[in-house]
């Protein structure tokens, strides 16, 4: 049986979106139409807010609904925390231990994917490094994530401030996204410098 118009159109939508496959996609998309008009309105809402609304952090680059982050605003500046995306800060922060700053990169070097240093949120990072003590570098244990941190420290050692890498424990190869939180911690904890 043929699904009318709009229900497939749904479907392909939330099949669309990352880790969804066809099966959740048109459970998804029943649970619409069982939606009340009011939910499907906060539902519409929602999706329209968060792309009207949030923009990057001026001087970390994270997502806010500010100038400037709640985290910006409120933490020690002395210690930055460079991560690769937006969502690496949100894992990094829920263990709470971690008490300075981040910088969002939105991206790793990739010679393949034709990435380079220009195209990633660094200039901004050289620009915040007044008074900052220690830069720790958290991008993933991967080919790219260790040459990003490689090549950052260089830019960053001139200025003689300690740049430390996050300790072994989140495995090679594996996401800091998916890395639970006592093992973020150990791994925060852990970190050495790069010499
Ligand atoms: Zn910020």
């Amino acid at each position: 049986m043929k699904q009318p118009d709009c229900i497939a159109k749904l479907i392909n939508k939330f099949a669309s979106l990352p880790g969804v496959g066809l099966k959740t996609a048109q459970r998804f998309a029943y649970r619409v139409i069982d939606m009340s008009q009011s939910e499907v309105d906060d539902f519409c809402e929602a999706l329209a807010d968060v792309k009207s609304k949030i923009h990057l952090c001026a001087e970390c680059g994270n997502f806010t609904e500010n100038e400037v982050c709640d985290i910006c605003l409120k933490r020690d500046k002395s210690v930055i925390c460079v991560v690769a995306y937006p969502k690496d800060v949100l894992a990094l922060d829920k263990g709470g231990s971690f008490k300075g700053v981040y910088h969002v990169l939105h991206g790793t070097l990739s010679p393949l994917e034709g990435r380079g240093a220009d195209d990633l949120n660094i200039k901004s990072l050289i620009k915040r490094l007044d008074g900052v003590k220690e830069v720790i570098m958290a991008t993933n244990p991967d080919v790219e994530g260790e040459a990003t941190a490689a090549y950052i420290a260089r830019l960053i050692k001139p200025f003689g401030i300690k740049v430390t890498r996050l300790a072994q424990g989140i495995s090679m190869g594996s996401d800091i996204e998916y890395a639970d939180e006592i093992t973020l911690e150990r791994a925060l904890e852990g970190r050495t410098e790069i010499n």
